[in-house]
């Protein structure tokens, strides 16, 4: 069948994770064929996807800082750099020169000085008040790359591992779907009527709920 958008995810990042997943998922009778499939169907995410994705990042960022040194400026929202500005105890003003601060169309601003004059070095400095743009980095980055939109985000180490986790997710569904169809169909019914809870929320604030609850989840683990 072929849905209206899809493009497969393929190429070397596409062979990278598979051979990630297929390492990590050692499994003798995982058929070859169920992770593949997974793999190159990862063009197309769920929201449930993005959510677990969105709340797993959290877990497994390493610190490394890659994506504060590098040299892509930082888009913040106005009230968040007050927040900042309040955390650090100096004026807006101050940090707005401080950090080549620029308003954008959007009325956003563009935090233009780089490495990220928050970082010092070694972390964050402003970590619990991060932008929502670090918070939600590599996952913004992976969707919009698998889009074609922009280029992988390889220099973040966690970006294979999140798209290993969802294409292992993936196979798993298959070859229950296949073992245990009932089941499958009950988990699938079961998803649906969580999903149609929801319905009066819009995008966004589904995705920030389904995030958090998965956050929760794994915060239990
Ligand atoms: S590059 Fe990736 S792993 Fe490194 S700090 Fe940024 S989000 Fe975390
Ligand atoms: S605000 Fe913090 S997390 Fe964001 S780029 Fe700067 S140092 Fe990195």
């Amino acid at each position: 069948m072929q849905v209206e958008g899809f493009k497969p995810f393929s190429g070397p990042d596409a062979i990278r994770v598979y051979r990630k997943a297929r390492e990590r998922l050692n499994m003798e009778n995982m058929k070859d064929d169920d992770l593949l499939n997974a793999v190159s169907s990862l063009g197309i995410l769920l929201e449930t996807e993005i959510a677990l994705m969105y709340a797993l990042q959290d877990q497994i960022c390493t610190k490394c800082g890659n994506c504060c040194t590098d040299n892509k400026s930082l888009r913040v929202q106005k009230t968040e750099l007050k927040q900042v500005a309040e955390y650090k105890k100096t004026s807006y003003k101050k940090i707005k020169k401080e950090t080549h601060s620029r308003p954008r169309r959007d009325g956003s601003m563009r935090i233009s000085r780089r490495p990220c004059p928050f970082h010092d070095g070694e972390q964050c400095t402003i970590y619990p008040l991060r932008p929502a743009e670090c918070r939600s980095y590599p996952v913004s980055e992976l969707l919009k790359s698998l889009g074609g939109k922009t280029t992988y985000p390889e220099d973040c180490e966690i970006s294979d591992d999140l798209l290993v986790e969802i294409a292992i997710k993936r196979a798993l569904e298959e070859k229950m779907n296949r073992e245990n169809p009932d089941l499958m169909k009950e988990l699938t019914e079961k998803k649906k009527q969580e999903l149609q809870k929801l319905s009066g929320m819009n995008q966004n604030q589904r995705l920030a709920y389904l995030t958090q609850r998965y956050q929760n989840t794994l915060n239990r683990d």
